[in-house]
């Protein structure tokens, strides 16, 4: 016997308690949940009332999968991922992240350099992964080129996939849990479906990068501007300056971005372009190779080579509910640099933050207010110089780059650099 007014009333109880404590949705009709908590209580239908009857189902619905069931699942094993996961974990959160490769990482496809305080601000330990130092930098136009040295060394090379193993492992000695293999293949409100079964989650943090599933399951708005890229890492070369990078600025070549040679040691340098069109990437990919100062990497030996399309516009949003997106999947790069890495930590710093206030006081999860707040300004500068480089003809470049070849510039460009700018990737 069911009490009276079961339908519909009761149902929608149940699922407003169940959405307002995030425990989920209503998966099985009401009769059916009701049916397994009297087997599991013995209660008898008609001695108790609508209301004790949702509290008992709120009780007992997580129970079947209770160890299943997270504070926040983190969607992608990768450096922002792990740094998500690390701040969430250390805060007390029971955290797991999903990843769908057997291992963790974007294996190595970055050209990786950044700023040795930017690399620290990440949380990451990264002694281990780094290769090289560089203390400035030669800037060629098509014509004209300019050297600018920093007093100190300003920036590391370093190998990305030992960076990703770290931020994985820092998140895993927090209290993180790692699900590798665990593709996420359906995504509900408070539940995610993988290749290895289903987990609830009070918080779903999308850290799946460029191609995010997570922004295109919940309808994220679409990242609107890419750079396309070309890298090849080659050996056995005689590697021009090992303490300098060399960025190419050629807006008939690479519309809408550069080319760089970046050393790793005496003998290696990893080498690449971006432009804004992919349609773009063969033509550009000839000229730029065919470069005086690239003639020797043509005998050189590669070691890996990959294509990759960075997003340089951060998403309209970047939350909806409980579900948040950081790093690449959010859009959260410098469009001048495309460096992704030190500013999607800073905004994973905020997402833990706000997921802790979120989860342990009740507060509101704001996330996308915080990380606006603190860095949107950052960003829309990086947007701004950006459009303004773009739009500057290769003369242009060629005039300032040979005007500025004087003590003076040379003197002013060195302690900008000091203000660590050149080098925030
Ligand atoms: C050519 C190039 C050079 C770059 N150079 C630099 C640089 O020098 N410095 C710098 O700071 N930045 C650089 N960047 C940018 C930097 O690589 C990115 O900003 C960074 O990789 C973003 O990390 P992420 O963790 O957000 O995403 P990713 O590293 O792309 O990781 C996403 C993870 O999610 C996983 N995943 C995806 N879908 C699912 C799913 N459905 N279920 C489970 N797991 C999933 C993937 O397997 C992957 O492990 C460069 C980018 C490119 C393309």
């Amino acid at each position: 016997m069911r009490p009276s007014g079961f339908e519909p009333e009761l149902r929608a109880n149940v699922e407003t308690f169940l959405e307002r404590k995030s425990l989920g949705r209503l998966e099985s009709s009401p009769e059916h949940c009701i049916c397994s908590i009297q087997h599991l209580t013995r209660l008898d239908y008609s001695r108790i009332t609508h209301y004790s009857m949702i509290l008992i189902i709120n009780v007992a619905c997580p129970y079947d999968y209770m160890n299943e069931f997270f504070d926040v699942a983190i969607v992608g094993g990768s450096a922002i991922g792990g740094v998500s996961a690390a701040e969430c974990a250390k805060r007390g959160l029971k955290t797991v992240v999903l990843e769908e490769d057997s291992v963790v990482g974007k294996f190595r496809r970055c050209t990786s350099i950044c700023s040795e305080s930017g690399l620290r601000s990440t949380g990451v330990p990264f002694s281990e992964a780094a290769l090289n130092y560089v203390h400035g930098a030669v800037f060629h136009s098509r014509n004209e080129d300019l050297t600018v040295k920093l007093k100190e060394k300003k920036a590391i090379v370093f190998d990305r996939q030992i960076f990703d193993e770290r931020s994985v492992s820092r998140a895993v000695s927090s209290g993180a849990e790692l699900r590798l293999g665990s593709r996420v293949t359906s995504f509900r409100r408070n539940n995610l479906s993988t290749s290895e079964g289903s987990i609830g989650t009070k918080v779903i943090v999308g850290a799946d990068g460029v191609t995010s599933s997570t922004a295109a399951a919940y309808q994220f708005p679409v990242i609107k501007k890419f750079v396309y890229c070309y890298e090849a890492e080659i050996t056995n070369v005689d590697v021009a300056h090992k303490d300098l990078v060399e960025v190419f600025f050629d807006n008939r070549a690479l519309p809408g971005f550069f080319g760089w040679i970046v050393p790793v040691d005496e003998r290696t340098a990893r080498v690449g372009f971006g432009v804004n069109d992919a349609s773009k990437l063969i033509r550009a990919k000839n000229d730029f190779f065919n470069r005086k100062e690239l003639s020797s990497y043509k005998s050189g030996d590669t070691l890996r080579d990959f294509h990759a399309s960075i997003p340089v516009r951060p998403r309209a949003s970047t939350q909806k509910g409980n579900v948040i997106l950081v790093g690449d999947a959010a859009g959260q790069t410098k469009s001048t640099t495309g460096g992704g890495l030190v500013f999607g930590s800073l905004c994973a710093k905020e997402a833990g933050e706000s997921i802790a206030g979120y989860i342990s006081d009740e507060k509101e999860l704001d996330y996308e207010r915080r990380w606006r707040s603190k860095y949107g300004l950052t960003l829309s500068l990086h947007r701004n110089l950006r459009r303004l480089a773009d739009r500057i003809d290769s003369s242009f470049i060629d005039a300032a780059l040979s005007l500025n070849r004087n003590p003076i510039s040379l003197g002013l460009l060195s302690r900008f650099g000091d203000m660590d700018f050149l080098f925030r990737f």
